[in-house]
């Protein structure tokens, strides 16, 4: 809404300097300046008020849409790569900076063998997580990529999900990304279920050694 402020065409013009005066006394005397230093005093002495934080001690936890230095899938069940060398992503960055070579694998299905994006020249536009049919190539929330060299290289081994790190796999959830109900409309295969069975009867396991342990320590402590 338009603010109208109105002008009070009666009101006495101060010219000389003892009137001068007498206006600023009056103004540093004034009930709003004393309740407006109170509430800057307070705002400061409050605890755990800082819009400031100290990094790199401490860093801000990033949104998922976020996009910073990109990261290789794998399928969660299978524990495969996603990616299957269509290029796409390689023919639409606009900084030409993705690089992959490809081969025929032993199974006689194409095989991504490297798969590289330099880091000094992308300009994490996000059209390579867009275009990516497979949802293998999506942007991760590691921004920290200082380097020495403008030229600075991100290759496969360092982007793809390390198997043992497959749980915390995050999918990129900005443009491109699935919908949040897309598992609903997954069928799952019978792989499904071995690879789930294998993995709880793993879980089972540690967790049983993990209660053995405690129960030695206790017992060790009671002694
Ligand atoms: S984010 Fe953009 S510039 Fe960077 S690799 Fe992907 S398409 Fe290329
Ligand atoms: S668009 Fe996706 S599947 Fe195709 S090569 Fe790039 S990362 Fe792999």
């Amino acid at each position: 809404m338009k603010k109208y402020y109105v002008v009070d065409e009666k009101r006495k013009l101060i010219l000389t300097p003892y009137e001068k005066f007498i206006r600023s006394v009056k103004r540093c005397l004034n009930t709003d300046l004393i309740s407006g230093l109170a509430f800057i005093i307070n705002e400061t002495l409050k605890r755990g008020n800082s819009a400031t934080i100290k990094y790199p001690m401490e860093k801000i936890k990033l949104d998922n849409r976020y996009r910073a230095v990109h990261r290789l899938q794998r399928f969660i069940e299978s524990e495969n790569e996603r990616c299957i060398g269509c290029g796409l992503c390689e023919k639409i960055c606009i900084s030409n900076c993705i690089r992959m070579e490809t081969k025929l694998g032993d199974d006689g299905r194409k095989l991504v063998s490297n798969y590289s994006i330099n880091l000094g020249r992308c300009i994490y536009c996000g059209f390579c997580a867009e275009v990516c049919p497979e949802l293998a190539i999506v942007h991760g929330v590691e921004y920290e990529n200082a380097a020495e060299q403008r030229s600075y290289f991100a290759h496969k081994k360092d982007i793809l999900t390390p198997i043992d790190n497959l749980i915390n796999q995050v999918e990129f959830e900005g443009a491109g990304s699935l919908r949040a109900d897309a598992d609903d409309f997954v069928k799952v295969t019978p792989n499904y279920y071995d690879v789930m069975k294998a993995r709880e009867s793993e879980a089972s396991i540690s967790n049983s050694s993990d209660t053995k342990e405690d129960k030695t320590n206790k017992e060790a402590k009671d002694v």
